[in-house]
Order: structure tokens, then sequence, then C-alpha cells
């Protein structure tokens, strides 16, 4: 097995105990070979320490070992999906942290050991990532399973799994000697480490004897970051669940200090009660989560990407060259208008060529170069709406005939049990079907995943996105295709509220809900201003440039690390963590203004 980032030994020269931040997350992409993240999510969170190696920063992340990973993709001929597990063994991947240590949960003790994965930055600085295993002898036969599925099994399931990341994450750093000062929940799904934390605080004591006081103490170490304005995507249980899974001590207390939402245990309320911090991913995002949550503070950092891991090779050779500075601080990329237009244009060929290369290979189709490609791959969530684009082929076939060709590259996994989602799958191979004579040019793609995002974001010209506002709470692909110079043609949501110069970045779509207005306001843009515009190779080139130029320096997790480390860690004045409590603390905002 090949790792993109070096395994060290688990001796690395350097002490865990003086990291100060311990980030917390279901799923991280931590390699192109390791299925252990599903989506945006794990590849969020992969990117974030990426960029916390490179910049140097001082944490620990704590995840699940996942050993049968998120599935592998089959699409038959007519789109219909089936799944095959992706089975690694981290025995003969990674090292071990050589300690094993016990939790109890579902009222018996379930023993956790973990392997060690080392993300390494550009100067050798080395986040250390914590993988946390059931699978360990003498456990119950059915709890060995409980890291194996990411996202599989039921409601019980999942409970489980976020125990053992939650209060198992919390006792394996304590147990490593890492006291953190700071936790990160990326996502609900680590909301129970905040019960940890207390747990911790008062052994041998015991929960009960929880005050106010430790409550708060709790709340002080924590920062969320929610990322999902979709209601089904926060986690609920039961609390019949709770009281199985967890004990009658823990959810007394979660009851206690008010953590239940609608009498179910609700992670994202949980997380919320015991957070200083509380941020949406853009800043439309934050907006509505604050919305959703008037009683909680909600701020906004705008996500981003692990610009060395998105910029193709080939432009990663020209920037090397033109601005080597850009690998260690991301703002140089601004100088990337010291390149000529020309230059840059043929750097995406290159790309471009590549991405060809691979169509061919999986789906025996020869694609031509001088098309106007669009690219569209993501998780297949009915609110990302996939077929908005097919809406109306013939539109769509009457444009590409006028041009001289379209060709539209699609990809994305449906998660096993979303039937809808399967549907559509199935919808866009019928749609492609019934092409075969025209100048249109329709091709889903197998297994959506690092590999092929990386060679799709880069390698078409014109990258879609169609969400169904305001669900799309940032959108990460379209900020790798602007690294590569590729423009987007979006719906106003997401991250393209921020990222969107009209006809200098790409276009904007005006939002709506109907998908008859919706669609044609796409076909209308598509023809009347990016059509127009790639026949115009210079400004077509110049397009690119400002891509890279404004939307590479920003939409970066360099940056959106240090805002992290400035406004969630370490605020550099009271005012700002407290700010978050002024509306549910009262205590802290007479302090404010006092
Ligand atoms: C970037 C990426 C995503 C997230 O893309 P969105 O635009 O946020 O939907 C999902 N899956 C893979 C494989 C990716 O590379």
């Amino acid at each position: 097995m090949s790792l993109t980032s070096p395994v060290h030994s688990a001796s690395a020269p350097f002490d865990i105990s003086e990291r100060k931040i311990a980030y917390f997350s279901m799923e991280i992409a931590l390699a192109k070979t390791l299925p252990t993240y599903s989506g945006g999510l794990g590849m969020l969170a992969g990117d974030s320490l990426r960029s916390a190696a490179d910049t140097g920063v001082s944490l620990v992340a704590v995840s699940l070992v996942h050993r049968r990973g998120y599935f592998e993709q089959h699409l038959d001929a007519s789109g219909q999906q089936t799944e095959s597990d992706v089975v690694w063994s981290p025995e003969t991947t990674l090292p071990s942290v050589g300690k094993t240590i016990s939790i109890v949960m579902q009222g018996r003790e379930i023993k956790l050991c973990a392997w060690r994965f080392d993300v390494l930055g550009v100067t050798g600085h080395i986040i250390p990532v914590f993988l946390l295993d059931a699978d360990v002898e003498g456990n119950d036969p059915w709890d060995r399973r409980l890291t194996d599925h990411l996202y599989g099994g039921d409601t019980y399931y999942r409970l489980c799994q976020e125990a053992i990341l939650g209060l198992g994450g919390i006792h394996l750093l304590h147990a490593l000697g890492c006291q953190p000062e700071v936790c990160h929940m990326n996502e609900g799904h680590a909301a129970l480490l905040t019960i940890g934390l207390l747990e911790a605080r008062l052994a041998p004591a015991g929960l009960h004897t929880a005050t106010d006081a430790d409550a708060d103490a709790v709340k002080q170490q924590c920062v969320f970051t929610t990322h999902t304005p979709v209601p089904a995507g926060h986690d609920k249980f039961g609390t019949d669940q709770m009281m199985h899974v967890l004990g009658s001590e823990r959810a007394s207390i979660i009851e206690r200090f008010g953590c239940l939402h609608n009498e179910l245990l609700n992670m994202t309320y949980l997380a919320l009660r015991f957070s200083r911090y509380v941020n949406g991913v853009s800043m439309l995002h934050g907006q509505v989560s604050q919305q959703m949550f008037p009683e909680y503070r909600v701020h906004a950092i705008t996500n981003g990407v692990h610009a060395a891991t998105w910029i193709s090779q080939p432009f990663q050779e020209l920037l090397d060259k033109e601005i080597p500075a850009w690998r260690h601080d991301n703002q140089y990329l601004r100088s990337v208008y010291g390149i000529e237009p020309e230059v840059i244009d043929a750097t995406h060929a290159l790309g471009k060529q590549r991405l060809f290369e691979t169509v061919k290979q999986r789906a025996g189709v020869v694609l031509d170069p001088n098309i106007l490609t669009l690219g569209f791959a993501r998780r297949v969530a009915t609110y990302k709406r996939a077929n908005l684009l097919l809406h109306s082929l013939e539109r769509l076939v009457e444009i590409a005939n006028r041009i001289g060709g379209l060709q539209i590259l699609m990809a994305g996994k449906s998660h096993p049990a979303d039937n809808a989602g399967k549907g559509l799958i199935r919808d866009i191979f019928a749609a492609a079907a019934r092409l075969e004579s025209s100048k249109l040019r329709i091709l889903y793609l197998e297994n959506y995943d690092w590999e092929l995002g990386e060679q799709l974001t880069n390698g078409v010209d014109v990258w879609l996105n169609t969400p169904l506002r305001p669900y799309e709470a940032s959108g990460t692909s379209g900020m790798k295709a602007a690294m590569n110079g590729v423009p987007s043609l979006s719906v106003m949501d997401g991250w393209w509220v921020e990222g969107c110069a009209e006809n200098i970045t790409g276009w904007s779509i005006e939002n709506s809900e109907d998908e008859e207005i919706q669609a044609g306001r796409l076909y209308d843009k598509l023809e009347n201003a990016v059509v127009p515009l790639f026949a115009d190779k210079v400004r077509w080139a110049e397009m690119r440039r400002h891509c890279i130029a404004i939307n590479g320096t920003f939409f970066n997790t360099n940056r959106m690390l240090g805002q992290y480390v400035s406004n969630a860690y370490f605020p550099p004045s009271a005012s700002i963590a407290a700010s978050n409590q002024v509306v549910v603390n009262d205590e802290v905002s007479q302090t404010v203004l006092a």
C-alpha cells in the first residue's frame, strides 16, 4: 500500500503532551488509499490537518479506523449502484500507539486500541492522527465490529461509534499524556467528547457530582463546527438508546444540563450546550445556522481546501518555478498575475489531457480536448440536484449543436441506503443513453473518490454546482477547481456567495426553488455568458488567472485554519470568546457589558 503522506514511527521526536488542540472528526481523508472518509466532511478534515502540518499548529487529531471503510461504487449499464467494502489492515500499514484503554458502554467494558497516522508538513512539522479500533481480543464479538463501517449500520450502531469517538477519544488522549486546552468537534458526531471531558474531570467521584461550574469549565475548552443546514443531517437518538448505550449516569447528566432536544439526544444541541465558540462553514451558512439555533451565538469561518493537495502536478511544477513561496504561504498565489495567461492555459491543458486519458481507460470513450467540458461531481444528495442540468435535454442538445459540441463529466456515490439518490444516477444514465447521435456527450464515471476528484476538478473547463439554496453549507470542490484556474458556474449558495465575481472567477445562477425556472437560468447563463467567453481564448486564459489569484489565495485551508486559531482556539481578547455567550449566559454578558 502506498501512502501519499509518509508514515513515521510512533516514537517521532516530539512530545504529544505539549499539543494544545485536539481535533475530533468521524471521518478524515488521510491518504488516497485509505477508505476513512466518505465525502466533503472528511476531505475538509484531512485538508485542515495537512494545513496544520504545513503551518506548524500545535494539534493532534482523533478519528475511527474504519477497517471496512466507506464503500467502492459499482455502476451497471443502467446506472444501478452496488457497493463493496474497501477492507484495509492497519496492522500492516500503520504503527500502533501501543496503549489499550477501556470505556464502559452498553453496560459492559469495551477495550480500544489505536493506530497512528502522521501527517507531515512542508517544514517537517507532524500532526499525529489517532485512529481508534474496537477490534481487540476479549471484546464482545459484536463490539469488535463497531469501528468497521463508516456511516454503516443503524442508529444504535452509530451511537456506539460516536461514544467510541467522543468518550474513547478523550480517554485515549489522556492516557497518552495529552491534556488538550482546546477540543474541536468537527460536526456533531464527536459531541460526546464533552461528556468524556466531564467524566475525566470528575473522576473518581463520578459524573453525578457535576456542578454548573464543572459544565462551564468543559465549555471553556470546546469549539464546535456545524456543517449542514439540512435537519436530517443532525444526529438524533431516542432516550432508550441513550440509556442503553451510555448508561444511566451519563444519560441523567445529559438531561440535567438541558442537552435533550424534543426529548431526543441531539448531538448538535449537546455540542452547542458545551461549546464556547460555534461556527458555520461559510458566511451564509453561519447566518442560516444562527437562525436555526437562535439561543446560541453562531460565528462563521468559510471552508477552504489544501492547495498542495488539489493543485495539479503540472501547475505545481509551474508554481514551484515561478512562485516557490506558495507552498508554505498560499497568499503568494496572488503573484500568478506575473505569469503569462497563455502559460496558465497550456498548463491547464495538461490536466485536461490526463483526465481524458483516464476517461478513455475507464469508459472507453475518446473526448475532444477542444470542446467545452463541464464537470459535476459530488455526493449524490438530493439537495445537490445532480439532474438539474438535464432538466431540458432538448435545450442542452440545441446549445451543443450550435457551438459544435459540449462534453459533460459527472460522478458521485449515493449512500447505500439512499434509494432516491440511486434513482437519480439511473436517471442520468437513461438521459445519457438517449443522446447517442448528438453533439452532446454525458458521461457518468464510476467510484468518485479523491483521485477522480482531483483529476476532474483540475481537468474540466467549467465546474458546475446547482444545489438548492441554502442547503450547500459551503461546498469545496469548486475551490479545488479555482486553484487550478477552473471557473465555476453555480447557484449562489455556500462559498460561491463569497467567491463569485461575475465574468471574472465564474458565473452566478440566480436561485429559484422551481426546477423549471432554475434550469432555464442555468441554460441562459451557459449559452449567453459561458459559451461566448470560451470562444475568446485570451479572455478565458485571463479568467483562469483570476480564479487562482483571487480565489486560490483565500479559499484554502491555510487561511481557514489561521482563522480557527485566532478566532476560535485562541481568541485575542475575552470579548470575542465571550460574545458567543451573550445570548445564553447572563453572567458573561454582564461581564462584557461591565
Ligand atoms: C472535494 C470532495 C468532496 C466535496 O465536494 P463538495 O463540493 O463539497 O460537494 C466530496 N468527495 C470528494 C471525493 C471530494 O474530493
